[in-house]
């Protein structure tokens, strides 16, 4: 009867579109869950660190909201990533010769009483660059100009920009100067980002939420823990210097910066896994 073939058809196609709900709830669930990673990277996320119950506050950008997900972050969000177990860093170096050299080894001489431009990094310091292109951090960084009336011009060591791309400007056992009171002992790290006006917290939630360069930053800063045996408490924001235990300036400079701040560097921090 056509009455009753249409009803079990009608009954197949309401059981299929269940299962075809069921099928795309179950893949949510997955990708919430960080379970579908491509081989050779890992997909991890900052859902799984989160605090249950917690209060949460307005979120910069849409991270994907399920109705099976984790409640969101108290402080801020970031997404799911896929971080390659190598990151591929282009080298891009400043001239450091040994005018800069001297320079260098001459300021670390003033602020920290070791007289050199050689670097042992013990620690990580995260910035972002108030800049919306690599190319202008980098002649920033080339130009060497005096700073705080000082030699030899700021620097970092790595700048990670928009689309993932890392950039090698000096190399990491060469003192740079990025952060008062830390550049001793510190390898210094910049997100090419600006803050447009917005809280400075706003500008490092931009980039944890940008998944390419988010990946990029941890996969960068897992490779130079693995490299250099740097814990995870030793990555810090440059908001953190001050109160940090291996603080020293000799001529009692302090840093007024105000990038990547105790919130955000804990997220960054959940992001990253225990080098193999
Ligand atoms: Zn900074």
């Amino acid at each position: 009867m056509k009455g009753g073939a249409g009803y079990a058809g009608g009954a197949r196609r309401v059981a299929m579109a269940t299962a075809v709900v069921v099928a795309l709830l179950v893949l949510g669930v997955a990708l919430d869950q960080g379970l579908l990673g491509r081989a050779g990277s890992a997909t991890r996320g900052w859902v799984s660190g989160v605090r249950a119950g917690a209060p949460s506050s307005a979120a910069p950008t849409g991270a994907g909201a399920s109705p099976v997900s984790p409640a969101p972050s108290p402080t801020t969000t970031a997404p799911a990533l896929d971080v390659p177990a190598a990151p591929r860093i282009v080298a891009d170096h400043l001239t450091f010769g040994a005018p800069r050299k001297a320079e260098t080894a001459a300021y670390a001489a003033r602020h920290y009483g070791t007289r050199t431009s050689r670097l042992r990094p013990t620690m990580i310091v995260l910035h972002y660059s108030e800049s919306d292109t690599y190319s202008s951090v980098r002649s920033l960084f080339e130009a060497d100009l005096p700073n705080r009336g000082e030699e030899p011009g700021t620097c970092a060591h790595f700048v990670v920009d928009q689309d993932g791309t890392i950039h090698e400007l000096v190399p990491p056992t060469l003192v740079c100067r990025h952060t008062v009171g830390l550049n001793h002992v510190a390898i210094g790290i910049e997100f090419v980002q600006s803050s447009r006006g917005h809280d400075p917290r706003w500008a490092t939630q931009q980039v944890l939420a940008r998944r390419a360069q988010a990946a990029a930053g941890v996969a960068l800063v897992e490779h130079l823990q693995r490299r250099f045996a740097i814990s995870d408490d030793k990555v810090i924001g440059h908001a953190m210097a001050n109160q940090a235990n291996e603080f020293r300036d000799l001529e009692g400079w302090r840093n007024d910066h105000v990038d990547w701040q105790a919130p955000e560097v804990g997220a960054f921090r959940r992001l990253l896994t225990q080098a193999p």
